[in-house]
């Protein structure tokens, strides 16, 4: 199964992406317009979808979109979580999971510009989680069952501000406006393999390729240290990560410069695409 957000609605996506139907409209009001309200259901949502398969839908176009979970309660993001980036990063493999945020006022669907407020702008292709239960002192052997789904994000990243002052804090570097795209939609992980390919390109040019088996913590057991610490809600959001290849650890580093265009795919997902403009 496939949700998007349109005009602040969510909508059911076709299987090949080209079609979408309203889902407050289609289920009579039972759910939605508004995406939190469908994650608070979604048990419920996901039965009734099972019933939707089939109904003709009208166009969809990916930049009249927003990110799937647009007003999450709470926004995760995991640092240092694929052995490569740690390692090209210098530094130790962590023994628990480097968790900051992304403000929600970052967020932005999944194609669009990117304004650039500075020169060392880099970029982090991830996969991302989208919780589909409560989540409270959930064991990693019952993880996948507070999932609704998976969606493709970028963790743009503002390396100056983010390794400001001592210690560094990272989430305002990454929370400038549109630095996280999210979408084309949410794909429910039955549909979905142990192991996804992410890769981002950058002019064409690839410059990250990892899977996601190389995680060194994976869904089930973010789901398991996050909610030990603090309960998950319907509708959070969990960056869970890079590979290797991002720009500021390359000698000489490399940083986005206007007039670039970005894109981060995640196999059996789909493509997010920015392009560069300098901050007017
Ligand atoms: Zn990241």
């Amino acid at each position: 199964m496939r949700i998007a957000t349109r005009a602040g609605r969510t909508v059911l996506v076709s299987p090949d992406g080209a079609t979408a139907v309203d889902v407050a409209k289609a289920s009579d009001g039972a759910f939605g317009p508004d995406p939190r309200s469908v994650y608070d259901a979604w048990p419920e949502f996901v039965a009734w979808a099972a019933s939707v398969a089939g109904v003709a839908g009208d166009p969809l176009r990916p930049d009249e979109l927003g990110p799937p979970s647009p007003d999450p309660r709470q926004v995760f993001a995991i640092g240092l979580n694929y052995r490569d980036h740690v390692l090209e990063s210098g530094l130790q493999i962590p023994a628990s999971p480097s968790v900051f945020t992304k403000f929600v006022g970052s967020f932005a669907g999944p194609v669009g510009e990117l304004a650039l407020p500075a020169d060392t702008v880099d970029w982090e292709a991830e996969l991302v989680v989208i919780i589909g239960r409560r989540a409270d002192r959930v064991p990693a052997g019952d993880g996948w069952s507070r999932v609704a789904g998976l969606t493709v994000g970028q963790d743009y990243s503002e390396r100056t501000l983010q390794l400001a002052g001592v210690p560094p804090q990272f989430s305002l570097g990454k929370s400038y406006r549109g630095f996280a795209p999210q979408g084309p939609w949410l794909v429910s992980p039955d549909e979905l393999p142990d192991s996804l390919t992410i890769t981002c390109t950058i002019n064409g040019e690839t410059v990250q390729r990892g899977t996601t088996s190389q995680l060194i913590f994976g869904i089930p057991e973010l789901v398991e240290r996050l909610s030990a610490v603090v309960p998950l809600y319907p509708g959070d959001v969990i960056f869970t990560g890079t590979p290797a290849g991002v720009g500021g650890t390359r000698t000489p580093p490399r940083f986005l410069r206007p007039g670039d265009v970005v894109e981060t795919s995640v196999e059996g997902i789909g493509t997010l695409r920015q392009r560069c403009v300098a901050t007017s």
